[in-house]
């Protein structure tokens, strides 16, 4: 069978069982081969191969045969875990055609009152706040910077709809970096930089998004600055978030750096438990309200705040594949039916712990230098911390021995299974091994 084929089967399957069904389960499917009558499929998940298994395939045989492919038997294996489906369950990042219209660009889901405050965003959401409600304008602009996911986009638009709810009549422009130089770009190749100009200079409130973009590109930069200053010039207020400081942000001018400094900058910090449970609660409240059905078993939402901690998006992702799960299996999900449904969610968010690391840590604890680590001295104060850094590196990596050996000085393997083996006993005898070794780990695990 050709991924030709595949495809069809694909369109008549979408078909029968609906866009829904079909993206959830059939979509994610990758065909691999069909060989002695048994075809082969990759599903990203256990989760998803046996429940494709038990509810469609006799549908998908079907359709194979109809589409003359010699089939008797489906099979599938797990994918290997790639980052890649992580970014498949994240929600659709809503652009607008038109971000001229003032609103219209706006996500109606993006309010203070769903933004979940904790210690990580406390302050950037208090500077919000305090922009929306207007005034006098006392921070301006206002800088908001932090890592993907962080809420940077959700607070910019709170602000927006906050400020338009106490004033209907106020001007609010909010664009991405991006649109605001595609928009110049296009201008100068229409010889229209004067509507251009008009427009950015006659709004109340402008809100550029991820400006980190327009770091580098010079013509662009110049402009965002003559556009900035005539409106900071009319007590406009700005409002900027960007994926790091000011200072940080390589490319960007200079004079463009210090005005911004001139502001107020905050930082939103990454998500802490706390912080990462209360938006699933939020989350899960915003589905029931829409009339979603589920039952969380207890003790379901406070693994996922434990376990995923890479960024608030995928969270969402996870919760939005429970409630998939849910409303098919129509019985409370258990701690291991989440752990079934989310593995390669999870998979993708453990701390890949790397040998580099390991070596700068236990260099610190032990206060030996890396090279020697790696060098071949062999006295009992180099020796030992190596043979701890070697046993964590089998431990928590998944390294093979001959590799950790070549990664220690060009060891042999046996070295490696020496030192594993003789850490792995001295934490019976020696409590200051086995102190070493737990403070490590933990550290090592963030
Ligand atoms: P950023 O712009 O910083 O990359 P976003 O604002 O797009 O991040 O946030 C990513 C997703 O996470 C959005 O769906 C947003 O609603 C959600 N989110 C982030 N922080 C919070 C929070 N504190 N409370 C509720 N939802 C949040
Ligand atoms: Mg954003």
């Amino acid at each position: 069978m050709t991924q030709d084929t595949w495809g069809r089967v694909q369109s008549d399957l979408e078909r029968e069982i609906g866009t829904n069904n079909f993206a959830t389960w059939i979509e994610p499917l990758k065909f691999d081969s069909v060989d002695n009558g048994v075809a082969r499929f990759e599903a990203p998940t256990s989760f998803v191969g046996t429940w494709v298994r038990q509810n469609y395939g006799d549908r998908i045989l079907r359709h194979l045969l109809r589409n003359g492919v010699d089939v008797n038997r489906i099979e599938f294996d797990i994918a290997a875990p790639l980052p890649r489906s992580v970014r498949a369950v994240e929600p659709e990042v809503h652009k607008d055609a038109d971000p001229f219209s003032a609103g219209s660009s706006l996500d109606s889901r993006l309010t203070f009152d769903s933004f979940v405050v904790g210690k990580p965003n406390e302050l950037a959401h208090a500077a919000a706040r305090r922009v929306a409600e207007g005034g006098p304008v006392s921070f301006n602009p206002l800088f908001l910077y932090g890592g993907v996911g962080l809420g940077k986009t959700h607070l910019m638009h709170a602000i927006a709809w906050e400020a338009q709810a106490r004033n209907p009549g106020l001007k609010v422009l909010y664009l991405s970096a991006e649109q605001f130089m595609y928009r110049f770009v296009k201008a100068l190749r229409d010889r229209d930089t004067m509507s251009f100009k008009e427009l950015f200079r006659s709004v109340d409130i402008l809100m550029v998004d991820d400006v980190q973009f327009i770091a580098g590109k010079d013509s662009t930069q110049d402009e965002f600055f003559h556009t900035f200053n005539a409106l900071i010039d009319q007590q406009k207020q700005i409002i900027l978030s960007g994926d790091r400081a000011p200072v940080d942000i390589d490319g960007l001018e200079e004079r463009i750096r210090s005005r911004l400094q001139r502001g107020l900058v905050v930082d939103l910090h990454p998500t802490d438990y706390e912080l990462r449970l209360g938006i699933l609660q939020q989350k899960l409240d915003e589905h029931l309200a829409m009339g979603e059905q589920i039952v969380i078993a207890d003790g379901v939402l406070e693994f996922l705040a434990m376990r995923i901690t890479s960024n608030v998006r995928v969270l969402e992702g996870a919760l939005t594949r429970l409630f998939a799960f849910g409303s098919l299996v129509r019985r409370e999900i258990t701690l291991e039916a989440a752990q079934e449904c989310l593995a390669d969610i999870l998979r993708a968010s453990e701390r890949k712990v790397t040998v580099d690391e390991i070596m700068r840590k236990v260099s610190e604890h032990y206060n030996v230098r890396i090279a020697d680590l790696l060098g071949p001295k062999r006295t009992r104060t180099i020796a030992r911390p190596r043979q701890v850094a070697m046993y964590l590196a089998k431990t928590m990596t998944q390294r093979s021995l001959p590799e950790i050996g070549r990664r220690f000085g060009g060891r042999d393997h046996t070295t490696v299974i020496h030192a594993v083996r003789k850490i792995t006993s001295l934490q019976d005898t020696d409590q200051r091994i086995a102190e070493d070794v737990t403070i490590l780990r933990r550290a090592l695990e963030g």
